[in-house]
């Protein structure tokens, strides 16, 4: 099932110039080590991630070959060590960091399809072929001795991996302590082994007490650019941040009253946030897989499947050493190029973490309906949705901590922190450009913010942000998107998105310099049994 990609006669390039580049593109990636205090667990919770570790790495053997093909034999073949230590990091030749362009000689475009097709598959064969299980997203695709199209459930695709996962989690089930982490293990071997995942996404759901978790198995469906059938395995080993998440179950309990505070109509609030919803705080002990091919995830929001997400909901992980790090050794350097020096002490962990977390919170706050009969907002605002829906998110998080600061229910620091914080984290996340849901909002932010006064970029490049004033405009920003998504005003949400939505020069310029000054742009994990000290 190897890809053959590589082109006869191109010899790799050992120049002195390409690995020059190979070792700048490789040290975009900070090297940061995964570890947490494990000394509160019991025995056998220890125990547990030890059992885990190997099933995890099976996950990310399994991704190499959905994403690649053979992993050993790209390795031995890449002769520049940089080189090599890229193709690790992007689980393969190609650098998603830069549209799956290819980055050693003789390869080619990455296949839409990866490895989850056969590679000379064309979409009318897909189209035209009459199977059931086609686009299942627990099936490749392969070809049959006579070259017709099969497909191949991943149990059986992988059956010596999955038996072994299954071997491991099982173990690993039978020194729980916690029934819920308990049932999901043995659930989940079972939906390896059977290839029906349904069940054990509700024993996931099921699962509210465990200090443990293992996210494991075919999940996302990022890596098939082909059609978005396919799931990709991966794997997050998780210990649970108690202080963290107990702090989050008292916010959740004063969802209802803070959704009553918002500075809206009352038609506009009408609905009640569930106070069931479930998000909590977690350290990560290792990534494997897709979650660990290129950037790295610092929030995880599943099941995907949406009939339990109907019946059952979704549960929300924080990973907050994964969030440390990025904040440690990329927005802190970005601030201190871009954030006026008297107020880089408000860049705080703190406000980072409390930013991140309650735009998860405030995605379950306001309406979900229109209050004017067009439907639900989604329905409604169409194409112009997502991006409106992550700005809302983000500006209601932040008058969340507001309001939290106000009633003295936060107390880390002061509300300068999140603000200065946040503006430095528009910087962080506009590197990557404007075009996602999340880029559209990161640049309505800050467009509105300038143009409100609530921050000046000064002469020598700096910005500064002025308190009251980016006060007003969160309270007016709220306003005004939340009255958008009640009306379900789509003329309006286009004309937001289009005047709004895009970097201005100037912000280009500040981030090439932010390029041009080596700041890393992902991390990259140092993990396992030994710097766990297990
Ligand atoms: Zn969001």
């Amino acid at each position: 099932m190897a890809l053959l990609l590589a082109v006869p006669g191109c010899a790799p390039r050992e120049d002195a110039e390409y690995n020059e580049m190979m070792r700048a593109r490789t040290e975009q990636f900070k090297e940061v080590t995964l570890t947490t205090d494990l000394s509160w667990l019991t025995e056998n919770e220890r125990e547990i991630i030890r059992l885990l570790i190997p099933a995890a790495d099976i996950m990310d053997d399994i991704f190499w070959m959905q994403a690649y093909g053979d992993k050993e034999a790209l390795l031995n073949h890449i002769e520049n060590d940089h080189a090599r230590r890229y193709a690790e990091i992007h689980y393969g030749p190609w650098d998603r960091l830069a549209g799956n362009a290819p980055f050693y000689p003789g390869f080619g475009d990455k296949p839409l399809g990866a490895n989850f097709y056969p590679e000379d598959m064309t979409r009318e064969e897909f189209d035209a072929w009459d199977d059931p299980d086609k686009a299942s997203q627990y099936t490749l695709v392969r070809r049959d001795q006579q070259g017709g199209l099969v497909a191949v459930p991943y149990s059986e695709a992988f059956r010596e991996q999955h038996q072994e996962a299954a071997r491991l989690m099982r173990e690993a089930a039978s020194l729980a302590g916690d029934p819920g982490l308990r049932n999901y293990l043995l659930m989940r071997s079972d939906a390896l082994l059977s290839n029906e995942y349904q069940s054990s996404d509700f024993a996931w759901m099921d699962m509210k007490e465990s200090n443990i978790d293992f996210v494991v198995g075919p999940i996302e469906h990022y890596e098939d650019r082909l059609f978005g059938y396919k799931a990709a395995h991966e794997a997050y080993i998780l210990v649970k941040d108690p202080v963290w998440s107990a702090q989050l179950e008292k916010f959740n309990a004063m969802l209802p009253a803070l959704q009553a505070s918002l500075p809206v109509p009352e038609a506009y609030k009408a609905e009640v946030p569930g106070t069931e919803s479930d998000i909590n705080v977690y350290d990560a002990l290792y990534y494997a897989g897709d979650c660990n091919a290129g950037s790295k995830s610092i929030a995880i929001n599943l099941p995907n499947d949406e009939e339990v997400q109907l019946r059952a909901g979704s549960r929300k992980l924080q990973l907050k050493n994964s969030m440390q790090a990025k904040f440690d050794h990329i927005l802190v350097p970005i601030a201190d190029m871009l954030i006026d020096e008297s107020q880089r002490r408000h860049i705080r962990f703190d406000a980072f973490f409390e930013n991140t977390t309650f735009h998860e919170v405030a995605h379950g706050m306001g309406i979900k309906n229109t209050i004017n009969g067009r439907g639900t907002v989604r329905e409604a605002l169409r194409e112009y949705y997502a991006a409106i829906e992550e700005a809302k998110a983000d500006i209601v998080g932040l008058y969340l901590v507001g309001q939290l600061y106000d009633k003295g229910e936060i107390t880390s620091g002061e509300l300068m922190d999140n603000y200065v914080t946040f503006i430095a984290g528009i910087f962080r996340s506009s590197r990557f450009g404007a075009a996602s849901a999340h880029g559209i909002a990161n640049m309505m932010r800050f467009n509105f913010f300038e143009r409100e006064g609530a921050f000046t970029r000064q002469e020598d490049g700096t910005y500064r942000v002025h308190f009251d004033a980016m006060k007003d405009a969160v309270t007016a920003s709220v306003r005004e998107i939340l009255t958008i998504q009640g009306n379900g005003d789509y003329a309006r949400a286009g004309e937001l998105v289009n005047a709004d939505g895009r970097m201005s020069e100037t912000l280009s310029t500040d981030l090439d310099r932010v390029n041009a000054a080596n700041i890393p742009v992902d991390i990259v994990f140092r993990q396992g049994a030994q710097v766990l000290g297990l």
